[in-house]
């Protein structure tokens, strides 16, 4: 998330790629407020240590990370192991370190201009957060028609950062550790399913959609 006009960005989950990042920063000239960690799966916290790193030697002041620390505890040291079962070079993760900031349900995420709500969502993992903006200003790819070059048009509203809960057209996976689906469905339905219809949902992975989009076509979601 950055903010054109202060330069002021917070990173949300940093999984790897940590140079990638780093130059994404330099290019703009944006100053990291915050890293924000929806839950500790390697995939999304595996390159916090890195990333803090990299910006304490690029002169920078090392950011405060936002998590949760009461359910993703044990997750949080497990990074190696998680390497390991995923076939990644162990090395290469470090564990998620503790949070300087520990947030929970209705906690704000306040930094800079942004104020973010956080909303626990288990059941993808036992302490995941998503977080709520009621107004933002984002980029969104348009295709007219299948197919065709897309264009990019910019929107303010509100945006969902949903992390691993709901995805376009599906869900977070609930075979991992503290995983469990009648857990996750809840999530979705009574903590997201209640935000305004046209929320613009980031997921962790994978394109964008709308919550009206996933009330309306979600296969996992849709009320029979
Ligand atoms: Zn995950």
């Amino acid at each position: 998330l950055s903010d054109t006009d202060t330069g002021d960005c917070v990173v949300v989950d940093p999984g790897g790629e940590v140079e990638r990042i780093g130059r994404y920063l330099e290019e703009r000239s944006l100053r990291v407020k915050a890293i924000f960690l929806t839950h500790a799966h390697i995939d999304h916290a595996g390159g916090i240590v890195a990333l803090m790193e990299y910006l304490e030697k690029s002169n920078s002041v090392k950011p405060p990370l936002y998590s949760e620390n009461e359910f993703e505890i044990e997750m949080r040291g497990s990074i190696s192991r998680q390497a390991a079962m995923f076939g990644l070079p162990e090395g290469e993760y470090q564990n998620a370190p503790e949070p300087d900031v520990v947030v929970k349900d209705g906690d704000l995420l306040d930094v800079g201009s942004f104020r973010g709500r956080v909303i626990h969502t288990p059941g993808h993992s036992p302490g995941h957060l998503a977080l709520y903006f009621d107004s933002l200003t984002f980029v969104r790819s348009v295709s007219p028609i299948e197919g065709q070059i897309s264009s990019d048009v910019t929107e303010t509203g509100s945006v969902l950062l949903a992390g691993d809960t709901l995805f376009a057209g599906s869900i977070g996976r609930c075979d991992l550790p503290g995983g469990d689906e009648a857990t996750l469905l809840s999530s979705i339905r009574e903590k997201l399913f209640i935000l305004p219809d046209e929320t613009r949902v980031m997921p962790g992975h994978g394109p964008d959609t709308s919550i009206a989009i996933e009330k309306r076509e979600n296969p996992y979601l849709r009320s029979e």
